[in-house]
C-alpha cells in the first residue's frame, strides 16, 4: 500500500519536500492555511544566497530533481555596498553571488513554482484547511514567534536593475537596509533587529535615504514585511515529526537568508523518509555548523554600532582586494575559525534564551532584542512627507501586507 505523508505548511521547505516524496511514489497531502502558497508574502523580492557553499544552489537543487527554471530569478555578481558613513563601494565576484527570486502568488514567484513542482509530481495541496500538527508527518510552517522583522515598500521605477546592501545601525537598529531593482519594481526594505514602536518610521527613513543617492522616480504601490524567528531545536525529529525550514529553526541568524535552508531541509527531510539519509544526521553535520555560526555573528552583530559595521564594510573590500573576489568574504564569515568557534558556550548564554514550545519541544531561542536610547531620533522633514505620501496612497487603495502588529 502507498504510504501517505502529511505535511503542515505549504512554503518552500513543504514544498520541496513533498515534490521529492511524491516522485517517490508516496500519496503525499500538504496542508497550508492560507489561501495559497506564498500568500504569507506579497510580491517581495528575497535574495537567494550562494555562498554557504561552494556549489552553486541551483546546481544542488537540480541534483535533487527540483527545477530552478520554474519560477523567475535574476542572477547578480555586483552590489552597492553602503557602509554607515554613507560611502558606496562595491563587492563583486565572477560567478553569481545570489539571485533575486520573487515571494508571493504571481505565476513567476518562487513560491508558485515550487507549487507547480509538487503537483506535477503527484502531491495533494489543500489550501484554506486547518490541520493538527498531531497529525502531521513534516511540519514546515514556517515561523511563529518574531526574534525580527522587516518593512518594505514596492515601488514603480525606471531605474535599472540594480542591489544596494546598507549597513546602518540608525534606520535599521543593528542590521540592515536595502533595495532591489528587477524590471521596473522597487524594493526599499529595512530590518529591525531590535524591537521599536512606530516602526514604519524607520521605513520613511530609508526610502529618504534611498531617493537621496539613487534617480529612483519612485512611484509607491504598496507595503510589505514579515518576521524572522531564530532558534535553535534541541532535536529536529520530535515526536516522530520532521520540522523543516523556519519551523525547525533553520533560519540564518545574521542577516535572515532562510530560504536556502529552508529548501535544503525540506530536501533532507524526504530523503530521510525514503531511506536515503538520516534527517537528525545530516542537518546537524550540513545545516547546524551555518547556523551556529550565524548566531555566533549575530552576537558580535549585536555588540557594535556603526563604528563596527564600518570595520565589517572595510574589512570586507580589503578582503576583496587581496583575494581579487568579494565573495569569498561572505563564504568566510560563515566559516568559522577556532576563534568566533569559542564563541559558542558565551553566545548560548549571553544570547539565547531556554523555552518549551507548545508541541514539547525545547529550543534556544533570540529574544527580539529591545530598544537602545540610541533608536530615539527626529524623522526628517522628507520622511515625514513619505510617510503623509503614503497616508494618501493607502486612502486610494495601497496595501499593506504587515504591521507591527503582526509581529
Ligand atoms: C521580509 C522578509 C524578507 C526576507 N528576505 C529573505 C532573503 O532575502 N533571503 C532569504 O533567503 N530569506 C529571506 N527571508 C526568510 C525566508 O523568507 C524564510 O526563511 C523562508 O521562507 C522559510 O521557509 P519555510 O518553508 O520555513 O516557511 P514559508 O516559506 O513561510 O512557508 C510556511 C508556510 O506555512 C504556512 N503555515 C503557517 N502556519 C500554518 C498552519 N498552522 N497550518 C498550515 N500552514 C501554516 C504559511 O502560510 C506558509 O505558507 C525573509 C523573510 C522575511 C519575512
Amino acid at each position: 500500500m502507498t504510504r501517505r505523508i502529511d505535511i503542515l505548511g505549504a512554503g518552500l521547505s513543504g514544498l520541496s519536500a513533498a515534490t521529492i516524496l511524491a516522485k517517490e511514489g508516496y500519496d503525499v497531502h500538504v496542508h497550508e492555511i492560507r489561501k495559497d502558497s506564498g500568500a504569507r508574502f506579497d510580491g517581495d523580492f528575497q535574495g537567494l544566497e550562494n555562498w554557504t557553499s561552494d556549489t552553486d544552489f541551483f546546481d544542488e537543487m537540480r541534483d535533487w530533481g527540483l527545477n530552478p527554471d520554474q519560477f523567475k530569478s535574476n542572477d547578480f555578481d555586483i552590489i552597492d555596498l553602503v557602509h554607515p558613513d554613507d560611502e558606496i563601494t562595491n563587492p563583486k565576484t565572477d560567478g553569481v553571488a545570489f539571485r533575486v527570486v520573487e515571494r508571493g502568488t504571481d505565476e513567476h514567484c518562487i513560491d508558485q513554482g515550487f507549487k507547480r513542482m509538487a503537483q506535477d509530481a503527484g502531491a495533494t495541496i489543500h489550501y484554506e484547511t486547518r490541520k493538527s500538527p498531531d497529525e502531521c508527518d513534516i511540519i514546515a510552517a514556517g515561523p511563529k514567534d518574531s526574534s525580527a522583522i522587516a518593512f518594505g515598500e514596492i515601488f514603480h521605477t525606471d531605474h535599472p536593475n540594480h542591489v544596494t546592501f546598507q549597513l546602518n545601525d540608525k534606520l535599521a537598529p543593528g542590521a540592515y537596509s536595502y533595495l532591489i531593482i528587477i524590471d521596473g519594481i522597487g524594493l526599499i526594505c529595512t530590518c529591525l533587529w531590535r524591537q521599536q514602536k512606530k516602526s514604519a518610521r524607520y521605513l520613511n527613513e530609508t526610502i529618504a535615504w534611498y531617493e537621496e543617492h539613487y534617480e529612483l522616480n519612485r512611484i509607491p504601490i504598496k507595503r510589505v514585511g514579515g518576521k524572522g524567528d531564530f532558534s535553535i531545536p534541541d532535536k529536529y525529529i520530535h515526536d516522530g515529526r520532521y520540522y523543516v525550514g523556519e519551523a525547525g529553526g533553520l533560519q540564518d541568524f545574521m542577516w535572515g537568508f532562510g530560504m536556502r535552508y529552508a529548501i535544503t531541509s525540506g530536501v533532507m527531510a524526504a530523503h530521510s523518509i525514503t531511506g536515503k539519509e538520516d534527517y537528525e544526521k545530516q542537518i546537524r553535520r550540513k545545516l547546524v555548523p551555518l547556523v551556529r555560526v550565524s548566531a555566533i555573528n549575530r552576537f558580535l552583530l549585536n555588540r557594535v554600532g556603526n563604528r563596527g559595521f564600518k570595520m565589517i564594510a572595510n574589512y570586507w573590500m580589503k578582503d576583496q582586494e587581496r583575494k581579487g573576489d568579494g565573495l569569498k568574504f561572505m563564504k568566510w564569515i560563515y566559516q568559522p575559525g577556532i576563534f568566533r568557534r569559542s564563541l559558542w558556550p558565551i553566545v548560548k548564554l549571553g544570547m539565547l534564551r531556554r523555552k518549551r514550545l507548545l508541541d514539547g519541544r525545547m529550543v534556544s531561542r533570540m529574544p527580539f532584542r529591545k530598544s537602545l536610547s540610541r533608536d530615539n531620533w527626529e524623522p526628517s522633514s522628507r520622511a515625514h512627507e513619505i510617510a503623509q505620501e503614503w497616508r494618501l496612497m493607502q486612502r486610494r487603495g495601497g496595501a499593506v501586507s504587515f504591521t507591527e502588529s503582526d509581529a
